[in-house]
């Protein structure tokens, strides 16, 4: 007997934990930051200190708890059913640390991710792959880092960064040799402080409105040496360059894919419980067997994207590395069951679905980000594709 759906008894208590905290301190603000789009510190910081937050997966020779990575994704549903937007800006500091993980040396990760782990001290993280003209086509990123005598100087423009210029660690991925195209592509860790980093324009979104995203100016920004991730290219420690990127958005994307789990959840459940109470023709809608069926389907597209989520989270957690695109799977199809049964839950409620009364508009809409960030829909199935079809090199998940 091997396969066995079952929680263990820690994978439940933190299952329970985050949804009290998705239910008491994430649901009754989730309006007010959607409304006015500012970053929820005060609860970012309380699911950090009563340890939600990424730095309890931290492996426990870097300082953190070691949790593994199935109960992250248990986490992660919860938090976003609370509402997505807060979800991501808890979990926002996992972009700088996968992006350490996937490229730093072993003395890197050893200096670095232990700064994430003090329950008392927020800490944020950002990611910066895509630019104004690359978003896709990563790789064809026009940031430049160039070598100096002492380290790296950093000049570009970094597009729709979540936590951009707020973040106290950006990893940034540079071209330092743009003759040698994707195989000249490094990444950097930038402290918030490096003098000629700013914050650009700050987004305005349709969803996930409480996550903070700007674009990050680099302007002839001084890097040491030491904070290039992974040694030099020639060096016997050489990072994994613009594998790095793959690496780091290969290990975030079943992550990703249990926050549009668990938004789907939450549109799921409101609709079955108003198609319950409401009465329309004298019975229950659920009983219209129109409305029934379309909580049949939710319920069943639910339960399948958690299925092939937990697989990829169980993958990575026997260290198999992705074979056939199992993260991605996870990832394309859990945010198109988030935007359908998001959409469907819209029509069980009629017009009391679209107004603002009402979660399940906000639902909606923080569901579609799913399907463009970390990978568009498209680029996923391409991916999927290439791994089926024995055109896809497997990586490795983790350094
Ligand atoms: C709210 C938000 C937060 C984000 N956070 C971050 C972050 O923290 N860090 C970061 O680096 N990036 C971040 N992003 C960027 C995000 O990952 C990109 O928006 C996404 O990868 C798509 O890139 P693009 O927007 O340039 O679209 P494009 O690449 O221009 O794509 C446009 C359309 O063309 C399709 N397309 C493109 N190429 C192909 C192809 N080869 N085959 C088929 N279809 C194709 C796409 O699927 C899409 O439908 C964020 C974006 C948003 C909106």
């Amino acid at each position: 007997m091997t396969l066995d759906f079952s929680l263990s008894p820690e994978q439940e208590e933190i299952r329970d934990l985050a949804h009290q905290f998705a239910e008491k301190e994430i649901r009754p603000v989730a309006a007010h930051y959607d409304e006015t789009e500012e970053f929820p510190y005060e609860v970012v910081k309380k699911a950090h200190r009563l340890g939600l937050s990424p730095a309890a997966f931290i492996p426990e020779e870097y300082g953190g708890q070691g949790l593994d990575f199935l109960t992250e994704l248990i986490l992660n549903e919860e938090l976003s059913w609370g509402c997505a937007g807060i979800a991501v800006c808890i979990q926002s500091m996992a972009l700088a640390m996968a992006g350490i993980r996937a490229s730093g040396t072993e003395e890197q990760k050893k200096r670095w991710l232990p700064e994430f782990t003090d329950p008392d001290r927020l800490v944020l993280g950002g990611l910066g792959l895509t630019e104004p003209d690359s978003g896709s086509d990563a790789l064809a990123m026009k940031t430049r880092a160039k070598r100096v005598s002492d380290g790296y100087v950093l000049s570009g423009t970094k597009q729709f960064c979540t936590n951009g210029g707020i973040a106290d660690y950006h990893v940034i991925y540079a071209n330092t040799d743009p003759t040698k195209g994707p195989a000249g592509i490094a990444s950097f860790l930038v402290p918030k402080d490096t003098p000629g980093l700013r914050m650009g324009r700050k987004e305005k979104k349709l969803g996930v409105r409480a996550s903070h995203t700007a674009q990050v100016i680099l302007e002839d920004c001084h890097i040491p040496l030491d904070h290039r991730l992974g040694g030099e290219p020639d060096a016997d420690n050489a990072g994994p360059g613009a594998l790095g990127a793959l690496m780091t958005l290969e290990a975030t994307r079943p992550g990703v894919a249990a926050g549009a789990l668990g938004i789907a959840r939450a549109a799921y459940e409101f609709a079955l419980e108003y198609a319950q109470d409401r009465k329309q023709f004298g019975k229950p809608l659920w009983q219209h067997e129109a409305v029934g069926f379309k909580l049949a389907d939710m319920a069943m597209r639910i339960d399948a994207a958690r299925l092939l989520i937990w697989r990829a989270g169980w993958m990575a957690n026997q260290g198999r590395p992705f074979e056939r695109a199992e993260g991605s799977m996870a990832k394309c199809f859990a945010a198109d069951v988030a935007m359908d049964v998001t959409t469907d839950a819209i029509q069980v409620l009629g017009g009391y679905g679209y107004i603002k009364e009402y979660p399940v508009e906000k639902w909606f809409r923080d569901a579609k980000i799913y399907q463009i960030w970390e990978g568009t829909a498209e680029i996923q199935r391409l991916v999927i594709s290439r791994a089926i079809a024995g055109q896809r090199a497997t990586i490795k998940l983790r350094a």
